[in-house]
């Protein structure tokens, strides 16, 4: 039996991605940080073991126990604007504590004589604001906030232990979203707050930079092009995305669009405060090898994504 290593499984994809690999009979094992008790979307079929990224001994010394055949590193501090409030720590997490995973899956392979097939969770923040759309695997790396640099980090060390025999892969994933996004998220942010809108609860969106554009997916795609990308025959970096960017204001415009709310403009404002010191103004991703190499295809599109969001949003609000 395959055997896998989940770590951030308290996360948006942790939890779709231990569905898919459960789904497949593959055992999974993860890491989870804070929380006290599992996120309710975690199957009780995953064995949880509590531990910190950045502990890399502690990380380490499970890993050489479990020997997993699968590692996936999903763990980060993965926002862009905590990032910023805690630089430092989004290197330890990030970067140093990805570097540290990659080496324990090298050590374990080492030891068993079996490959380990590691991926990082990369991120389309590591191109920063590029001047080339969409972006690909030979897109410059350039970020331009502290996430995007410590990502940068771990995304080099994967070619640096894929030189080293280690078959690892970095997945340079474009945004993606579900309904288990934390409102902390422009896009949950939207969706919820709509829905309350909607439903009479709220009465004002407040954002940031309404042309800010990014392309938007499906979290259950997106994991559906890491686990394809683990078993790829050949190990090589990713770009994960639909090629399609939008802008938050078009993200609002189809959320309100689904919630049946039509004279919206006047509720919406943007805030300077919570405008980003840097933004990336415009990322869309050209996954043309996930694709080829991988048979991925996403298959929700922008629109339908955001009503599936809505309409979860609308179900917990009525439901209280
Ligand atoms: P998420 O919901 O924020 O989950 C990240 C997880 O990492 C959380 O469960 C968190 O656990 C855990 N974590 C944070 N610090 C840790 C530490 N020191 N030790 C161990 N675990 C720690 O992120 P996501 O949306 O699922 O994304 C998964 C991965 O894909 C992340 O690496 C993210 O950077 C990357 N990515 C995501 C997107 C996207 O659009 N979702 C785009 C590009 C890249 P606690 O909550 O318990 O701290």
């Amino acid at each position: 039996m395959t055997r896998a290593f989940v770590t951030g499984i308290n996360g948006q994809d942790g939890s779709y991605l231990a569905e898919r690999l459960l789904d497949e009979g593959v055992e999974v094992h993860a890491l989870a940080h804070t929380a006290d008790e599992p996120s309710a979307f975690v199957p009780t079929a995953v064995v949880v073991h509590h531990g910190d990224l950045t502990d890399v001994e502690g990380t380490r010394a499970l890993v050489r126990d479990l020997a997993p055949d699968e590692v996936y590193n999903l763990a980060a501090v993965s926002s862009v604007a905590r990032s910023w409030e805690a630089p430092d720590q989004t290197a330890a997490v990030n970067g140093l504590g990805a570097v540290g995973l990659l080496e324990s899956a090298r050590q374990v392979q080492e030891a068993t004589g079996r490959t380990v097939r590691f991926v990082q969770a990369s991120s389309a923040e590591i191109f920063g604001s590029p001047t080339v759309s969409p972006q690909d695997e030979d897109t410059p790396i350039r970020p331009v906030n502290p996430y995007g640099a410590a990502k940068a980090y771990a995304h080099l060390m994967v070619d640096v232990h894929r030189s080293r025999g280690l078959h690892a892969v970095s997945a340079i994933l474009y945004n993606h979203e579900s309904p288990r996004r934390p409102t902390s998220f422009v896009t949950r942010k939207i969706t919820s707050t709509v829905a309350a809108i909607a439903r009479g609860t709220a009465d004002r969106l407040v954002l940031g930079n309404l042309d800010a554009r990014r392309d938007w997916g499906w979290a259950p795609d997106y994991v559906d092009a890491v686990v394809r990308a683990a078993r790829a025959d050949h190990p090589r970096d990713y770009v994960v995305a639909t090629g399609r960017s939008h802008s938050v204001r078009d993200f609002v415009a189809a959320a309100f669009l689904a919630a049946g709310v039509d004279d919206w403009e006047h509720l919406v404002s943007s805030d300077p405060a919570l405008v980003r010191p840097v933004d990336a103004t415009d990322l869309a991703g050209d996954a043309t090898r996930a694709r080829t190499d991988l048979g991925w295809e996403p298959t929700v599109g922008f629109t339908d994504l955001v009503a599936r969001m809505v309409e979860s949003d609308l179900q917990t609000v009525s439901a209280h």
